[in-house]
């Protein structure tokens, strides 16, 4: 497949990043290199063509992903951010890292009731961001079409976290 070809080849493993032991895996030569970023926004939403009216990307490397989907499929965007960033009312999820917690928040009303939402992060990993994400954009009274990834980390349990929705993976290691 040409976005796994795409992912192997410019992918870069940074090692014990962001703690020691951590693999970190880089997918930003992937976003910039024009050819690459094309196929991975393509493949991204090809499997919903016309089952999604908004995309949503998680802060930050997902607003990369988001806007680029939405653009070439004629949807709007939506963004959900770290907790603190947007200026009017909130719904805010906490959910587990590694080490600690972290927020996620979304504006209340971004989004018309009942709208169809695919779901973009870079990585998926122990899944609790993407979860926290669908939980966020169901409060806000959307529906959740599904969660798409350029890469998924097997073994840390991110398809297990998801289970109930439909999820994409251009690739997986
Ligand atoms: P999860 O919540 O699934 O454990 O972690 C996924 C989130 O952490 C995503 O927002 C993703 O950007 C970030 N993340 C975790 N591990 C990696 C990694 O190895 N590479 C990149 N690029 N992001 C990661």
């Amino acid at each position: 497949l040409e976005a796994q070809e795409a992912i192997d080849r410019l992918c870069v493993v940074v090692p014990d990043v962001p703690s020691a032991g951590i693999l970190f895996r880089d997918l930003t030569p992937v976003f910039s290199d024009a050819a690459a970023f094309r196929t991975i926004i393509d493949a991204l939403s090809e499997p919903f063509a016309g089952e999604f009216d908004a995309v949503a990307g998680v802060e930050a490397r997902g607003f990369l992903l988001a806007g680029a989907v939405a653009y070439a499929t004629g949807t709007g965007v939506v963004a959900i951010r770290k907790a603190g960033k947007l200026p009017r009312s909130v719904y805010r999820e906490a959910y587990d890292l590694e080490y600690g917690q972290a927020e996620l928040e979304i504006h209340q009303s971004d989004l018309p009731a009942g709208a169809r939402v695919l779901v973009l992060d870079d990585v998926l990993a122990t899944g609790g961001t993407l979860a926290a994400a669908c939980a966020l954009l169901e409060r806000a009274g959307a529906v959740v079409a599904a969660c798409a990834v350029v890469l998924e980390i097997d073994g840390l349990g991110g398809r297990d976290a998801l289970a109930e929705r439909t999820l994409h993976t251009l690739h997986s290691v």
